[in-house]
């Protein structure tokens, strides 16, 4: 099974546990709360391309596509980390990371 196939179906189960819970008010919400949990450990699990960010004066900063934190070390930019340090997101870095432009509205 690939990564995306397992998130697929865990989102597809908490849409199912979450009616649940709606039209059952009083039911257990612990299935609920296990594919949230489970759900959320999938999509850190797999890895995703960081995001250079833009801040549209010239500098860009390579962060974490899920919390959107700084991944890159200022002193030690040629370190490219597995994780996430904040958030636990795994990264690819296989690719470039995908540019954003900062956009001042
Ligand atoms: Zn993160």
């Amino acid at each position: 099974m690939t990564e995306k196939r397992a998130i697929h179906i865990a989102r597809h189960k908490v849409v199912v546990e979450a009616g649940w819970h709606y039209y059952r008010p009083t039911f257990p919400t612990k299935y609920l709360e296990f594919w949230r949990m489970a759900l959320e450990a999938l999509i850190k699990a797999k890895a995703e391309r960081p995001v250079d960010i833009s801040d549209g004066y010239g500098d860009t900063v390579t962060s974490c596509p899920g919390c959107r934190k700084p991944v890159i070390n200022y002193y030690n930019p040629n370190v490219k980390p597995c994780y996430c340090m904040l958030c636990g997101q795994k990264l690819d870095w296989e690719q470039e990371p995908i540019r954003e432009e900062a956009n001042h509205e």
